[in-house]
């Protein structure tokens, strides 16, 4: 008999328009005050207005991937000056615009690199190369080729490739000029979910085997099998972007144990609910809350129990000891 589940599949096109989806729905809460960001506009070409609950979600998400973020940048070694190289690589990057932002903050590290499909880096290579405001950002002496669909300057890469494919994956050091023994931010923000889970358990034990010092941030869908969960896979699919790693790692632990399985040191995971009301600071939570009026609380609690957030750390230079879920407010200070 005919599977459902087996039988549905992500078609590329489709995965790459989420993309364009995150874009909108990230320039919707730029615009209600939510976060800042001075380079998402560059990337929509039609401005929408989200309501409230996605709002709030996508804050959720930022907000968290922020917070993780900051403290692998801030993570220094005690008994050295220096302060060390660190790398990032966005897997499935889209058209995020961390790069540009932390270049203004004046926290960009030593290499951004960024992958995701060739016509996904061909549009944001042409997008950089038009627009002075992103170009100043890769600075001068980069190299842009649309036709290629690569940026390649001494601190920023954006790299083509197909994430499935085993050797344009284990070519993205070489490509990008990595130096695997530097401790390495990997982030993973709705991409895995959507590769067949052969796929994504390579793309994580490739991770895992290349970089020995690394923290890998993972935000994707849990929990397809309630109603709640039934209705979100309904949807997708209906947009032909299955979310086909999904029954494979469908709880907490199973993200947990994806890493694990995969030769990492350790892996933690929480929902987005959780993460909301014990990681995210309360006094962001408290400031994004007055912006729009909200009453869609069973729903958003709904929706937040079907994202998570797993990290996974390895860690040979025993950087990450204080690193992950750990909300400093909730540290008792002594005096
Ligand atoms: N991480 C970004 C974009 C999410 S949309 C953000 O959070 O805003 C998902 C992205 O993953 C799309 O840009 C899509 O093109 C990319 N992607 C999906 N499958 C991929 C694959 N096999 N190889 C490379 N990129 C892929």
């Amino acid at each position: 008999m005919a599977n459902p589940v087996s039988d549905s599949h992500s078609n590329t096109v489709a995965v790459q328009a989420t993309n364009d989806d995150a874009s909108a729905s990230k320039l919707s809460c730029v615009k209600k005050g939510y976060m800042k960001d001075d380079y998402i506009h560059l990337f929509v070409r039609r401005p929408v207005r989200r309501s409230p609950i996605i709002n709030r979600g996508y804050f959720a998400r930022w907000a968290a991937f922020r917070k993780l973020l900051y403290q692998f940048l801030d993570v220094e070694k005690k008994d050295e000056n220096e302060p060390i190289k660190k790398q990032i690589l966005s897997l499935g990057a889209g058209f995020d615009t961390t790069y540009f932002q932390l270049q203004d903050e004046g926290k960009a590290p030593y290499l951004y690199v960024e992958v995701d499909f060739k016509e996904v880096t061909s549009k944001k290579t042409a997008l950089i190369e038009t627009s002075n405001q992103l170009r100043n950002k890769v600075g001068e002496a980069a190299v842009i080729s649309r036709e290629k669909g690569e940026v390649l300057s001494d601190h920023y890469k954006l790299i083509p490739a197909d994430l499935r494919d085993r050797q344009q994956l284990s070519d993205i050091v070489a490509r990008a000029d990595m130096d695997p023994r530097l401790p390495t931010f990997i982030i993973a923000e709705c991409v895995l979910i959507y590769l067949d889970p052969d796929s994504t358990q390579a793309v994580v034990g490739w991770a895992s085997q290349t970089f020995s010092t690394a923290a890998f941030f993972l935000y994707e869908q849990i929990h397809p099998d309630d109603a709640f969960g039934q209705q979100m896979m309904r949807n997708l699919e209906s947009r032909g972007c299955a979310l086909l790693g999904i029954h494979a790692t469908p709880t907490l632990h199973a993200k947990e144990k994806l890493f694990l399985d995969q030769g990492w040191q350790r892996s933690v995971a929480w929902d987005m609910l959780r993460i909301y009301n014990d990681f995210i600071d309360a006094q962001e939570r408290r400031r994004i809350e007055r912006l729009e009026l909200f009453d869609e609380f069973e729903e958003w609690y709904m929706m937040q129990e079907h994202y998570c957030v797993a990290i996974a750390i390895n860690d040979a230079m025993g950087l990450f000891r204080d690193f992950g879920f750990i909300n400093e407010e909730s540290v008792p200070h002594s005096s």
